[in-house]
């Protein structure tokens, strides 16, 4: 699994901070824009968000690739709606060997599970290559595939639904690869604009409480995870 940080609005912060101080100030945007400093910038960010006010940060684009990632975890990422996608087509690419496949650590670290799983993959890609060699278009001999196949994925989000979504999918009880995924992106997209990330995370680090209630893991340790998600 690769994730990269490809692209982000230039100014970010100060872009943001302009426009937390465009609904209080009688100068135009741009005049605002063109005196915004960095400090203030970060403090109206964080002054403006706490209040609620999250239009401010909407203005800031952030655009990922994501490689070699399963198409179960594709899946989950593309029910956040706020966000453009473009995926790469099954109607296209030839899926032939067992490095087409993402292996979760679980089945990789259980010798007999490996071999069950690397067996049915086998067994799928040989059918599935005997499909195609039927004439069967690829369009119809990828139902055949299994969650497991690999994917790559560019995804474009605004801060605000960037924030909403680490708060839900950098969480224990978000899945591996997802949570694995929405950690890569949190860690980038803080380094280029610190001060729409610096408090993000799952949502006990950010809105100080666990948004799965009676679903919360038992081995969650809020303190831990706190430190882990500030010091990212
Ligand atoms: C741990 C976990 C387990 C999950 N399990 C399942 C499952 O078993 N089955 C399943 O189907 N899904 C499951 N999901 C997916 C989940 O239900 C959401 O579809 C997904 O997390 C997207 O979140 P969202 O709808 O808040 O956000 P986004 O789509 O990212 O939207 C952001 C916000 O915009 C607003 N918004 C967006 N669209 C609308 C709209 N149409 N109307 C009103 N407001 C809107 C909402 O405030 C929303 O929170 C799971 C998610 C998690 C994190």
């Amino acid at each position: 699994m690769k994730v990269k940080l490809l692209r982000y609005t230039k100014d970010a912060e100060l872009l943001c901070g302009a426009a937390a101080s465009t609904s209080t100030r009688s100068g135009t945007p741009s005049e605002i824009l063109e005196k915004m400093d960095m400090e203030t910038a970060k403090r109206l960010i964080k002054r403006v968000t706490g209040y609620g006010h999250g239009s401010v940060v909407e203005h800031a684009f952030f655009t990922f690739s994501i490689e070699g990632v399963s198409r179960s975890m594709t899946h989950q990422l593309v029910r956040h709606r706020i966000a453009s996608y473009t995926q790469q087509s099954q109607r296209y690419v030839i899926y032939n060997t067992l490095e087409s496949y993402v292996t979760p650590p679980s089945i990789a670290q259980n010798a007999e599970a490996k071999k069950m799983f690397d067996q049915t993959l086998e067994r799928i890609s040989q059918t599935y290559q005997d499909l195609l060699k039927l004439k069967i278009p690829k369009e119809d001999a990828r139902f055949i595939l299994p969650n497991a196949a690999k994917t790559n994925i560019i995804v474009t989000m605004n801060a605000r639904e960037l924030r909403h979504f680490f708060n839900l999918r950098c969480c224990a009880r978000a899945q591996w690869e997802m949570r694995e995924v929405a950690t890569q992106m949190l860690k980038q997209a803080r380094k280029a604009a610190p001060a729409l990330f610096e408090n993000t995370g799952p949502s006990c680090v950010e809105l100080g409480y666990c948004c799965e209630g009676t679903m919360k893991p038992t081995e969650c340790n809020v303190e831990e995870i706190k430190k882990r998600f500030r010091e990212l």
